[in-house]
């Protein structure tokens, strides 16, 4: 049955195309919000360096990992080489921007990535400020070093994030994926096609390496020499984003199957020996972190948000396949 389902693809796909682009190009932040975002980095790295003069700030996350929308709010990270701890560096920090008029400031230093939340009045921008994790910022890089391989990617990556934050599929408090992991499901994706539409940076040879949290970080960053990589597949936006709901909804097996982009292959859960619930971690639908490979992004996964997650792809892989108008039914509010 699922064989059949696959073959059969409507016959006017084609004519997503445009509504697809569109929706695309709606939610690419405009210039001018880039360069808010930078002005509060400067100002930020200007008071927190006055009290660590050695810290650095960087921008991760949805805005500098090029799969950001417009208006998102921005993730920082701020890199102090000494031995800290971090709940109290939170904490001052938190009575620094307060006392620089920044607005809703409020440390939660008990998160399983504890953070500083604040809101800049002159820009509107609202921020999340973290300490030392720059694990994230280096998987940052790779997520915009395979946007910049074919456009491709960040075409169907933006119409899955807007689909799972329109469906209420966007919440790992409530045990469904995040936006990161949603990422690395149209980089896999993107990876098995035939013929593939984005290469396997980490198997290939080395230009970039650093090491993290002793975990090494390794793999080939000259995307501007990929351009063509994808040249030779000609599928197209709708196409693809058709295929992706199929796979997710009837041909992944989640039984027994990880994706993972830093091999670009499938692995099977028993090599990685995520075959039984350990703790909270169930994995149930099993997503490799590129560079912490001991770290499954679906461990926020449940019994019961799998069977959502999943219906979800079912409705989605439906409607791509019968619905009149998938663009409205595909993004209906959940
Ligand atoms: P959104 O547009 O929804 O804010 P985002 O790209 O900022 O999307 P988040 O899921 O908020 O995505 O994550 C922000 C960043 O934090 C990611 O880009 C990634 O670098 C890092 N990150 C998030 N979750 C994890 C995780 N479970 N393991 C490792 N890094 C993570
Ligand atoms: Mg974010």
């Amino acid at each position: 049955r699922n064989f059949k389902r696959l073959m059969e693809c409507r016959t006017d796909i084609e004519r997503l195309n445009a509504p697809f682009l569109a929706i695309y190009e709606s939610l690419i932040p405009p210039e001018e919000e880039k360069e808010k975002q930078k002005q509060l980095l400067t100002s930020l790295e200007k008071l927190v360096c006055k009290e660590w003069p050695d810290a650095r700030l960087y921008i991760y996350g949805s805005c500098a990992n090029s799969f950001g929308f417009s208006k998102s709010d921005i993730d920082v990270c701020i890199a102090i080489d000494q031995d800290i701890n971090k709940s109290e560096v939170l904490l001052e920090l938190a009575d620094i921007f307060q006392s620089d008029n920044l607005q809703n400031v409020q440390a939660l230093t008990r998160a399983r990535v504890p953070i500083v939340k604040l809101k800049d009045p002159v820009t509107g921008i609202s921020c999340d400020i973290c300490i030392n994790n720059v694990l994230a910022v280096v998987n940052t890089k790779l997520l915009r070093d395979y946007a910049q391989i074919d456009v491709r990617l960040r075409q169907l990556a933006f119409i899955v994030k807007h689909w799972a934050k329109s469906r209420a599929v966007n919440e790992t408090y409530q045990g469904t994926l995040s936006s990161y992991a949603y990422v690395l499901m149209c980089i896999h994706f993107l990876q098995q096609r035939k013929p593939a539409i984005l290469p396997c940076l980490q198997g290939m040879e080395t230009t970039y390496a650093v090491t993290v949290e002793e975990v090494e970080c390794t793999y080939f960053d000259q995307v501007e020499k990929l351009r063509d990589f994808g040249a030779r597949n000609k599928e197209t936006i709708a196409q693809l984003v058709w295929a992706f709901f199929n796979y997710w909804a009837y041909s992944h097996d989640y039984t027994n199957s990880v994706i993972s982009v830093r091999t670009g292959s499938i692995l099977s859960k028993q090599s990685k020996d995520w075959t039984r619930r350990i703790g909270n971690d169930r994995h149930l639908i099993c997503i490799e972190d590129p560079f912490e490979t001991s770290h499954d992004l679906g461990r926020v996964v449940d019994k019961y948000s799998i069977r959502v997650l999943r219906e979800e792809f079912e409705r989605a892989a439906e409607i791509m396949q019968r619905d009149p108008d998938p663009c409205t039914a595909l993004f209906k509010p959940y």
